[in-house]
């Protein structure tokens, strides 16, 4: 086959050659694969900055407002696929590579997965990034540029072992180096008094300068810049001393700058709490609100107008200190009176809440506050001394006060990022309805009190380019046989398909489409772990950070209690399951890394076991990431979102699996309770107790044991458990883990675990009735269109940001 000399798919094949030659330095014969991806990257990447360039012509011509999304996590994967799709360049490039003998998909697997984020918190906001280049916002998203970003995961005999992840190792051909974009970024020293104001003088110093990564919109309707920061040291390296002998000292000040930027903390929803945490958090949001405020000011001339061209999103308490910032600037360097700036901060910064778990709120001790940022520290309490002062006005008591107050003076003393967050911001957002009115009764119920109007809601989504379209091409394409491609540009048109549910032929392809996908990721399981899946049997997939609030061990006990039946009755007819897990655990948490082991234990029990007939798989996917997540999720027929009710503030795992027709079995809790008001209670397998019921429980004194020792299935597998049926090695592993719910079951495994199994069996019933199975599939992807994050950051702009929605 030969391309037809006035294609566009010659016109990129011969841009392809150039590149190569000319900016990879290869001939196209001695070219290596690798050689031939970052020249496919570069030669689309032309394509794209003169998009992008166009985005930012256009932004300063109709000077419009800005998003700004500050965010200490973005969790990227990969994005060749993503960019070509979005610039509709996808087949073009397929025939220029097939003419030199390459497949694009091939290619792609080449591109390492950016894995600048831990889970759920940052992939919203890298799909937040896509869609408001999709809807044509001009926003930048601003970030960390860490060097080791998430560990990669290795399971050795069982166990997880954390590696790095040297990402930028073979270079990062997506980014720009904008050197002449550094902002000094202080740490320390002491604030002295002067005549005019005060004067900030820092003991420390570093250069926090710009790496830009294009993002390109939907149809490249827009191109907006991911500004990643990374640090470099003044004097980065001490000559005298180095000629002095002292090798190590003289470059001291470089580590010591390579260290802000050198990992990122590896937990989820928990803090961090070390004093390099701190430090990157002031040094990222520091160096974004400069560039925001120098930006203003350069094209604006007055900083009181901020908050007519520049919208600040903090994702999370991690960017809370931009309020302290940004007030430091304006009243120390723009000289602003503390008032007129207090006005302009709350009206420009957003703030979004992530997370319920009093022990998860970001605080840090104050007198690390206060000598890392000695004038942030005065900047605080001058914010805490008005607030507090409107709450005396509004007469709450005192109680209401401390709770309300930016230090926390219980015990050690300590400044609450949260109340900084939600002092600083005009709106506070929950992520979920449920999330959103828990924010109202338990964390911020005093704040809530004082700021009626601050608390809204905005549901999560995820971006259907990524999580339908390019993950699940088959099934993108058997939809738009169905009901045409409208739903490519709004995807609340899936809701066509639900006039079609019933429809056999369309429940026939969807089904060939879904085991087409279960043979392709078993095949990618067989490769990787030797493991042999029944594409015929029912994919049923537990994939996130591993965690006890997101219950992986009550699915793990209820295998085993499965495990149990299918010995005792292997007569009956059970329905043939592959149990999935993958997710990685913070390494210092030390049940989430033997939650890990149980279900590979589990598995080399069940897996090499005859009696279980192949009725019965367990495997637990090393690596979990966003580029697996893309291959598991179109395979899963059940979604497992089972987390304590009142506990997961939103999960979009969830969203992703409905939309691409798995049923979910999940618990009322997060966005579960939006996807099952959208697709009917008769297409989503709910149980289990409510966050009201978990609430009075935990309150009125919950007997586990008494709760174990009434169901025998329950009993059974925790004493299996407990006493090393699947750890004969060492019996006693897990007695503790399994002690645990014993003793105070504070997830409310054992509470919830009765229930459960019944609606697992529940759904083998549903599974054996595969029309009606199919159909609750498709009226699964024809109601959750709305949890695409383009409704999401529609809802944003305009209650938040009041930024025009021009889609
Ligand atoms: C979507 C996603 C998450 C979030 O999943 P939840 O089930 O909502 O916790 C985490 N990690 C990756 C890689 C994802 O793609």
């Amino acid at each position: 086959m030969s391309l037809d000399k006035n294609s566009r798919a010659a016109e990129i094949d011969a841009q392809i050659i150039d590149v190569l030659r000319h900016r990879v330095g290869k001939d196209e014969r001695a070219a290596k694969p690798h050689d031939w991806y970052t020249a496919t990257v570069l030669t689309l990447r032309d394509a794209i900055i003169d998009r992008w360039m166009e985005s930012t012509r256009k932004t300063y011509a109709e000077s419009g407002k800005r998003v700004y999304y500050l965010s200490l996590e973005f969790l990227i994967g990969r994005l060749l696929r993503d960019a070509l799709s979005n610039m509709g360049l996808t087949r073009d490039m397929e025939l220029a590579l097939r003419e030199h003998g390459f497949d694009l998909s091939a290619l792609e697997d080449l591109e390492p997965d950016a894995a600048l984020g831990n889970g759920g918190l940052g992939r919203l906001a890298a799909c937040f990034m896509e869609s408001l280049a999709s809807l044509d916002i001009p926003a930048y998203g601003y970030g960390i540029r860490y060097v080791n970003g998430m560990f990669r995961q290795r399971i050795d005999d069982g166990w997880q072992v954390e590696l790095p992840e040297t990402w930028l190792s073979h270079g990062n051909p997506w980014e720009f180096d904008r050197r002449e974009s550094a902002y000094i970024i202080g740490f320390g020293g002491e604030v002295v008094e002067k005549a005019d104001g005060v004067e900030w003088r820092p003991a420390e110093k570093v250069e926090a300068s710009a790496v830009d990564t294009p993002v390109v919109g939907w149809r490249g309707k827009r191109v907006n810049t991911l500004r990643l920061w990374t640090a470099h040291a003044f004097d980065p390296l001490r000559l005298d001393a180095f000629n002095a002998g002292d090798h190590f000292g003289a470059l001291a000040e470089q580590v010591r700058a390579d260290s802000l930027v050198r990992v990122l903390y590896p937990a989820d929803s928990t803090p961090a709490g070390q004093e390099l945490r701190l430090r990157q958090e002031y040094f990222f949001t520091s160096a974004s609100i400069q560039d925001i405020v120098r930006r203003h000011v350069q094209y604006n001339g007055d900083i009181r107008t901020l908050p007519e061209k520049a919208a600040i999103q903090l994702n999370d308490t991690h960017p809370a200190v931009a309020v302290a910032e940004l007030m430091r600037l304006m009243v120390d360097v723009h000289g602003l009176e503390f008032n007129e700036a207090w006005e302009v901060t709350k009206a420009t910064v957003g703030y979004t809440n992530h997370t319920l778990l009093p022990e998860a709120l970001e605080s840090w001790p104050l007198p690390l506050f206060e000598r890392l940022l000695p004038r942030h520290m005065q900047i605080v309490y001058a914010i805490n001394s008005r607030v507090l002062r409107e709450a005396r006005k509004a007469g709450l008591d005192d109680a209401a006060i401390s709770a309300i107050s930016l230090i926390d003076e219980g015990g050690e003393r300590r400044v609450r990022m949260a109340n900084l967050a939600f002092s600083g911001a005009h709106s506070v957002n929950g992520v979920a309805a449920l999330h959103t009115e828990l924010m109202k009764t338990t964390v911020f119920s005093d704040l809530h009190k004082l700021y009626p109007a601050r608390i809204n809601n905005k549901t999560n989504g995820v971006t259907p380019r990524r999580w339908l379209q390019q993950c699940n091409p088959g099934l993108t394409s058997v939809l738009k046989d169905a009901i045409g491609d409208c739903f490519l540009d709004d995807a609340e048109k899936l809701s066509d398909l639900n006039a079609l549910a019933d429809d056999p032929a369309l429940g026939e392809r969807i089904a060939e489409v879904k085991r087409t996908n279960k043979i392709a990721l078993a095949k990618h399981v067989k490769e990787l772990m030797g493991i042999r899946l029944d594409p015929d049997a029912l994919f049923d997939v537990q994939i996130k950070r591993i965690h006890e609030y997101k219950r992986q061990l009550l699915n793990l006990i209820e295998t085993v209690a499965l495990y149990d039946q299918i010995r005792s009755h292997p007569e009956r007819d059970w329905v043939p399951r592959v149990k999935i897990f993958g997710g990685k655990a913070a390494s210092s948490y030390h049940n989430a890394k033997l939650i890990i082991k149980l279900a590979n234990d589990i598995a080399r029990r069940v897996n090499s076991d005859p009696s279980v007939g192949g009725l019965l798989k367990v495997v637990f996917v090393p690596n979990y990431n966003v580029s697996l997540a893309e291959k598991i999720i179109p395979a899963a027929d059940l979604s497992e979102q089972i987390s304590t009710a009142g506990m997961e503030a939103s999960g979009t795992g969830n969203m992703k699996f409905a939309l691409n027709g798995a049923l979910t079995i999940g618990t009322l809790d997060g966005a579960n309770i939006e996807i099952k008001d959208r697709v009917g209670d008769a297409n989503i397998e709910i149980f289990g107790l409510t966050a009201q019921e978990v609430e009075d429980k935990r309150a009125n004194g919950y007997n586990p044991r008494e709760v174990i020792e009434s169901s025998r299935e329950l009993q059974q597998a925790i004493a299996a458990i407990a006493t090393g049926v699947f750890s004969p090695d060492d019996p006693q592993r897990y007695a503790g883990l399994m002690g645990g719910i014993y003793d105070h079951d504070w997830f409310m495994v054992a509470a919830d675990f009765d229930a459960y199994h019944a609606a697992q069996r529940n759904i083998d019933r549903r599974w054996e009735q595969q029309p009606s199975w199919r159909a609750s599939a498709i009226r699964n992807i024809a109601n959750v269109g709305w949890f695409s994050s383009d409704r999401t950051i529609g809802e944003y702009a305009r209650d938040i940001w009041g930024v025009r929605d021009r889609a």
